[in-house]
Parts: structure tokens; C-alpha cells; sequence
């Protein structure tokens, strides 16, 4: 059994204000000057500690506010209201909503599970990931104890060719070569985002972070420099398209990453050569044509492919496409052909919460890549104005290297929890085996037609009696 994995969170608080859900409006006007003001009431004390933080413009009340309603409805003159926030509201996008990117914000400052109360009022399916549940059925299996220590649930995974059997001979000496692979302590690497104002700071400390939770963070080579050499074992340096000419520059270096392009078999000949024992991952766009040359790839003894879905988790090429089904099509197409567990699957594109590492991988991924969520963990809000050559309302940038790495910590200690969780309530207790499990899985696409086929079309309004 490996090491007990365990990631030991503590609070790294918000730099700036976080922007808040709602706010309080509290008139004056008309106030009946009660002898014990409701607002003495408040068990959080927010009133009393009511400040304005000039520089942010931002009320201190709104992030104190519990939501508890307590002052809104025993004010008898009902002169104080909560008010949805607008700023909130504008935060992000479709795919990384303001209550993703508060969720993240949450994690990174705690380290803790965020919950929302009791019950779920969310809908009951949506777009990819959101058309998938997982079977938590106690009937089935047992449910496994991992997250309070009891049993132990194992995260770790391995990155790389596995053999399949071992020989040995009559003294009982292992004959077998044992292949290049990695293991890695929780099924999560991460990787410099495609924007953000980001400085060497701020990706030495996504690389701290990498080397403490023993994981990788995938970076362009360019942005590997001599600051980050004592995280190398912790950095998967993606290279130029094009032939490597030497190894220099690389030494030190356990993985490295390579993009798509029509003559990777030369460039994958040049890495194999001037890196011989590093693990080579090849990078491939989730679209049309994946299915094909994941085949061609693990044909040709190709041990890692890391399958890229766009922004918001969809195929690169068809946005109607979840990303789900093209990693479920893929995970099928190289069981098939018998070549499944001589290679590893990494997916990443969109992957925002906790969920969906556990969703990704019981489509068929061994591991995952996250990407925004190691920058929002930064308090990013998604506006994207470095893009535009704009200041970050943030200063991201400046940010510390160890503050930047306890935040990332954070987050995947919040994670990590959650997969416990998940893993546990489905009576798995080896993350490997949670790989393709669609049997401890249901999809809305394959429930709804043979389950509610049979009404035909329900037109608008209409109400089951
Ligand atoms: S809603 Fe509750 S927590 Fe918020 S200010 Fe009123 S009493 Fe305090
Ligand atoms: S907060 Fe806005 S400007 Fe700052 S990194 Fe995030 S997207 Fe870029």
C-alpha cells in the first residue's frame, strides 16, 4: 500500500475583498430608533464592525453577512433588505460562473469543502458534466470511510506504460523490464494558463505547490528558467514544435511534453533521443480526428497522451460536443484494440470543480490537467482585462511565491477531500479502479429516452398528476 496521502490545509486569507453574492441596503429613513435595534442583534457582529475599504470601494458588511436574514426580517419597519450584487453576477462566464469562481476563491482561502446548506436547489441536469451522476448506492457496494481517516482510500495513480504481467524465473527474479512510468499521489497536474498577469513569481509558486503535493505543473519551455531548477522533478516543460536537437537545457527534467503536429513521430524520436529517460507525454486537441490518432499513438508505444478540450470542456472543433463523450469514445476505441493499459490518458479543458476530476476519470481519464482553477485560486475574477494589455483589479502579478503556492495547496487539499468523498460514497478505494467506471455511473442522454421515451412530447406547462 502506498504512503498515506495526506494535505495539511491552513487558512491563506484573501488579499482584496472578495466580491459578494448580495449586499445589505439598511434605510434610515423611517426608523422607529427600536430600544435593542435588530441590527444589535446580529450574532456576527457585522454591524458594529461596519467599515468602508476606500481603496476597493467595497462595504465590509457584504462579506461579513452571514445570509442568516435574521436583521431583514425582525426589523419591524423591514428597513434593511439583502440586494443581489450586479458585480457578482458579471463575473466570469457561462462556463466559469461567478458561483464556480466563488467556490474556487473559497477553497484556495480555506482549504475546506465548500458547502452550500442543506439540500440542493440546482437543477437536476444540464450541459456535460452536469448530465452525469455518480452511483453512490449503498446496496451495491459498501461505502468506504477515507476522508476521516478510517479506511484508507488511495489517490495515487501512475503516469506512463504499466506492464501488464511480470516474469519471473525459477529463483523467483524479476526477468520482466519494468517500463518508464510515474506515479503521482493525486490524480491532478496542473498547467500555466493561456491567460492571466502572470510574473516568474507567480509560476514559481504554482511550481512549489507542484513539488509539496507531488504533482506535475505543465509550462511552455520558455517559461521553465533557472528560478524554478529546484522544482524541476515537479515541471513537465512543453516543447517547440519541431525537432530537438540536444537534451540541454532539460537535464534534471523527469517529463516532458510534446505538441500534436503531422510529423510527431520524428519529433518523438528526437525527445526519445536527447531525453531517454524522461516520460513523454504527447499533447493532443479533443476533436474530430482524436479518436484516430490516440490509436496511431498508442500503436507506435506512445505512453502518455494528454487529450485537450476547449475552455469551456468541449471538443475543440464542435462546441455542441461535450468533452465527456469524446474521452469516453477514445477510452473505448484503445480497449478495443487491447491496448488500454499500456498507456496513460490525461484530459483537461474546462475542468472546474472537484467533480469533474472524479467524471473525467470515470470517462476513461487516468489523471487530469487543470488550468483556470490555479488562477482563480489567485482571486482571478475572469475579466479578462490582461488580456486586453489592461491592469488586474488583482495585481495578481505581484503576488508572493509562498502565498501563491498556499492557495494552490488549498485548493487541492478541497479537492482531494472531495474525491475522497466521492470515491468513498461509491465503495471505491483505489483511484485507478475508479478509471471507466461508468457501471458507478449514470448518463442523463442514456436514461432519459428508454425512462421517459414512452410520454412522447410534453409540451410546455404541462404538469404530471
Ligand atoms: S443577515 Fe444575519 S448575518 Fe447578515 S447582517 Fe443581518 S443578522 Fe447579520
Ligand atoms: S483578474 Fe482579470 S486581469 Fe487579473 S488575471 Fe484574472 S482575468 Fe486577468
Amino acid at each position: 500500500m502506498p504512503k498515506k496521502y495526506a494535505i495539511h490545509t491552513k487558512p491563506a486569507p484573501n488579499r482584496f475583498k472578495a466580491i459578494t453574492p448580495s449586499g445589505i441596503i439598511a434605510w434610515e429613513e423611517g426608523c422607529l430608533k427600536c430600544a435593542v435595534c435588530v441590527k444589535k442583534r446580529c450574532v456576527y457582529r457585522v454591524y458594529e464592525q461596519r467599515g468602508l475599504d476606500s481603496r476597493q470601494m467595497v462595504d465590509s458588511i457584504d462579506n461579513q453577512c452571514m445570509n442568516c436574514l435574521r436583521c431583514v426580517q425582525g426589523c419591524p419597519k423591514e428597513l434593511i433588505h439583502k440586494s443581489s450584487n450586479p458585480e457578482f453576477k458579471s463575473l466570469g462566464d457561462t462556463h466559469w460562473t461567478p458561483d464556480i469562481i466563488a467556490k474556487l476563491w473559497a477553497q484556495a482561502e480555506t482549504g475546506k469543502i465548500p458547502v452550500s446548506g442543506a439540500g440542493y436547489p440546482g437543477p437536476f441536469s444540464g450541459d456535460g458534466f452536469d448530465a452525469m451522476w455518480t452511483d453512490m448506492s449503498e446496496i451495491v457496494r459498501p461505502t468506504r470511510d477515507g476522508i476521516h481517516g478510517r479506511e484508507y482510500i488511495s489517490t495515487a495513480v501512475d503516469l506512463g506504460k504499466t506492464p501488464r504481467h511480470l516474469v519471473f524465473n525459477e529463483k523467483g527474479e524479476l526477468q520482466s523490464r519494468i517500463p518508464k512510468f510515474l506515479d503521482i499521489p493525486i490524480p491532478v497536474l496542473m498547467r500555466v494558463p493561456s491567460f492571466g498577469a502572470v510574473s516568474e513569481e507567480t509560476i514559481r509558486g504554482w511550481a512549489m505547490a507542484a513539488k509539496r503535493l507531488g504533482t506535475f505543473l505543465c509550462l511552455p519551455v520558455h517559461q521553465g528558467k533557472k528560478h524554478l531548477d529546484r522544482y524541476r522533478s515537479h515541471l513537465m516543460p512543453i516543447l517547440p514544435e519541431g525537432l530537438l536537437k540536444s537534451g540541454r537545457g532539460l537535464r534534471g527534467l523527469r517529463a516532458v511534453e510534446l505538441p500534436w503536429t503531422e510529423t510527431w513521430d520524428e519529433a518523438l524520436n528526437s525527445v526519445r533521443k536527447a531525453m531517454p529517460s524522461a516520460l513523454i507525454s504527447v499533447h493532443l486537441p479533443l476533436d474530430k480526428a482524436v479518436k484516430q490518432r490516440a490509436l496511431a499513438l498508442a500503436r507506435a508505444g506512445v505512453s502518455m497522451i494528454h487529450l485537450e478540450g476547449s475552455y469551456s470542456g468541449r471538443a475543440m472543433d464542435d462546441d455542441s460536443t461535450a468533452m465527456k463523450d469524446v474521452l469516453r469514445s477514445v477510452h473505448r476505441a484503445l480497449i478495443e484494440e487491447g491496448i488500454r493499459d499500456e498507456m496513460t490518458l490525461v484530459a483537461s479543458g474546462g475542468l472546474a470543480l472537484a467533480e469533474h476530476v472524479a467524471k473525467a476519470i470515470l470517462c476513461g481519464a487516468d489523471a487530469v490537467v487543470i488550468d483556470f482553477p490555479i488562477l482563480i485560486a489567485l482571486e482571478c475574477r475572469m475579466c479578462r482585462r490582461c488580456v486586453k494589455g489592461l491592469s488586474c483589479p488583482v495585481e495578481i502579478e505581484k503576488a508572493e511565491a509562498p502565498w501563491v503556492a498556499s492557495r494552490v495547496y488549498n485548493l487541492f487539499g478541497a479537492f482531494h477531500n472531495q474525491l475522497l468523498e466521492v470515491m468513498g460514497a461509491m465503495g471505491i478505494r483505489d483511484a485507478r479502479r475508479l478509471r471507466g467506471e461508468v457501471g458507478r455511473a449514470m448518463f442523463f442522454e442514456e436514461l432519459d429516452k428508454p425512462v421517459f421515451g414512452t410520454l412522447g412530447e410534453v409540451k410546455e406547462g404541462y404538469e404530471l398528476e
